[in-house]
């Protein structure tokens, strides 16, 4: 199964499409579709009505009346920016969640929208047709909050590396998880029942010149309008502002100074429209504000040129230290929380998700899966003999000639004082005993080195597998079954292996 089946399939809390958006999408693809049928599925939803209403009623309409029904909001919006609008109102307050958990959800969707709403403006302007440009931009980067849902942890390792050794997006989450936001994205737009002409934008909107010629239009809209969002919560604003003016200047035969107007009334628009949607625009204003602003902040400062830029440099110095400092932090603490410190082996708790997980997708793909339980023989006797730090050391030694018998796919944790555990996934009885008996061996030829003398020491072994189809074994089940089969290995002399099946 290749990584992006994996994460869409492996994932129980993949976020789904609220259903008012499902029936929307279902209605429209009908062939005899009426316009009513529309009107009535979205009357259904009050929340949704009132906002419908709101948009009709909005100043960007500057009707002379006031709408008061679905019906009369289907006549004077058309039924395609009604399907737009009514899909993109459900699906932001389908998808977004509170920002409590590394995240910065209510950025993602501010985003989103600017982007929704430049690429709109940026069609107009540039006198390109396209159909639902509005929910496209907006749906575009979707595939980033799946991944973020589907593997939380692993994706806020792609930010980090993404900060840090300063790659793109797509770049990251190809390193780390073998797949992108765009490929994650379409796949679910296309899961959730989207039509085409709304996923295959979103596969393509990082490689432009890959896609298809009949898409290039689409791009280049999303392109634009990606930087149009850049300038206004991206890091770069002062570079993406200098690269679309450029652009646009050049598309429209328009001055540097009608450009940078028009990109301030994306701000205004943006502003407006974020309130309909329940977001937080925070302090988001035209970028000649933003400009001005700052001249007046450094105004304030009284510095020269000079000590300004090296001012800069310093503090940029200062921040890309800490970002280091900062993964090194997180990347200690991740993996605090699943090894043991004495033998840095995985950690009980780890090897609890582990079969879990493992015990799930042996069930789904009918495979075996193995467990062997290890207990060191008359360990008590060295810490005796030897002292505690002795008994450490032969604690390290033990788990050093684990890691020699192991294959690659084979996972070693320690379980307890002296307990070791092996999970093997596809391995049947008959494997997993194979490499018990590679370990029992490996262990009682080992010369362990306490002191300057060498002392040798023995493992008492329990193997049991899950067999599919066979009994419905549980991670509980399995752990007491290898455990039962080591206390029998105890009790019929040690420095054997037994079996429970
Ligand atoms: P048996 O062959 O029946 O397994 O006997 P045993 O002595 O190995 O087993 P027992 O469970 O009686 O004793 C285990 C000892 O392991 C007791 C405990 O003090 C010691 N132990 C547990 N954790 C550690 C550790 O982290 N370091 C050291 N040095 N000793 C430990
Ligand atoms: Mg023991
Ligand atoms: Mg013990």
């Amino acid at each position: 199964m290749n990584t992006l089946d994996s994460l869409l399939e492996n994932v129980s809390e993949l976020p789904s499409l609220p259903a008012v958006a499902m029936r929307i999408i279902q209605e429209v693809k009908k062939e005899n579709f009426a316009v009513n049928d529309l009107a009535s599925i979205i009357s259904y939803d009050p929340a949704l009505s009132a906002k419908i209403l709101k948009v009709a009623n909005s100043p960007y309409y500057a009707l002379p009346f006031k709408v008061d029904s679905v019906d009369k909001a289907v006549n004077i919006l058309g039924i395609k920016a009604l399907k737009n609008i009514a899909l993109s109102f459900v699906i932001v307050k389908g998808l977004k969640r509170n920002s409590l958990d590394g995240f910065d959800h209510n950025l993602f969707w501010k985003r989103s929208i600017t982007t929704a709403v430049s690429a709109e403006m940026i069609a107009e302007k540039l006198n390109v047709k396209l159909e639902d440009t509005f929910v496209t931009s907006l749906l575009m980067d979707i595939g980033i909050i799946v991944m973020y849902i589907s593997r939380r942890d692993e994706y806020l390792k792609v930010l980090d590396e993404k900060r840090i050794l300063n790659l793109s997006t797509v770049e990251a989450e190809k390193n780390f998880l073998g797949c992108d936001h765009q490929e994650v994205g379409s796949e679910i737009l296309r899961r959730w029942g989207l039509p085409e002409n709304i996923c295959q934008p979103v596969a393509y909107h990082h490689r432009i010149n890959e896609a298809p010629p009949s898409l290039r239009d689409t791009l280049h809209v999303l392109m634009l309008s990606n930087m149009a969002s850049s300038i206004y919560h991206g890091k770069k604003s002062v570079e993406k502002f200098q690269e679309l003016n450029e652009l646009l200047q050049d598309r429209l035969s328009l001055t540097a100074t009608e450009v940078g107007e028009f990109i301030d009334s994306i701000a205004d628009k943006t502003v407006g429209i974020l309130s309909n949607f329940e977001i937080d625009a925070g302090n988001l204003k035209p970028y000649s504000q933003i400009l001005e602003d700052a001249v007046a902040e450094l105004g304030k400062l009284n510095l020269s040129y000079e000590q300004l830029v090296m001012e800069l440099k310093q503090e940029k110095m200062k921040v890309e230290d800490l970002a280091k400092e900062l993964k090194n932090a997180n990347e200690k603490l991740r993996e605090l929380a699943v090894k043991d410190g004495l033998t840095n082996l995985y950690n009980r708790r780890f090897f609890q998700n582990l079969m879990e997980k493992e015990l799930e997708s042996a069930g789904r793909y009918s495979h075996n899966l193995s467990l062997i339980m290890i207990d060191i023989d008359h360990f008590k006797k060295i810490n005796d003999t030897f002292g505690h730090p002795a008994g450490d050391d032969v604690l390290r030694s033990v788990t050093g000639l684990l890691t020699e018998a192991l294959r690659k796919s084979d996972t070693a944790a320690r379980y307890g004082g002296e307990e070791f555990v092996v999970v093997l996934p596809e391995t049947d009885i008959k494997g997993a005993v194979t490499l018990a008996e590679r370990i029992r061996k490996l262990v009682e030829k080992a010369e362990i080195m306490i002191d300057a003398k060498a002392i040798r020491i023995t493992v008492s072994l329990g193997v049991t597998t899950y067999t599919p189809g066979k009994g419905t074994k549980n991670v509980a089940e399995l752990i007491k079954s290898a455990d039962t089969a080591l206390y029998n290995s105890k009790q019929t002399g040690r420095n054997k292996i037994s079996i429970s099946q």
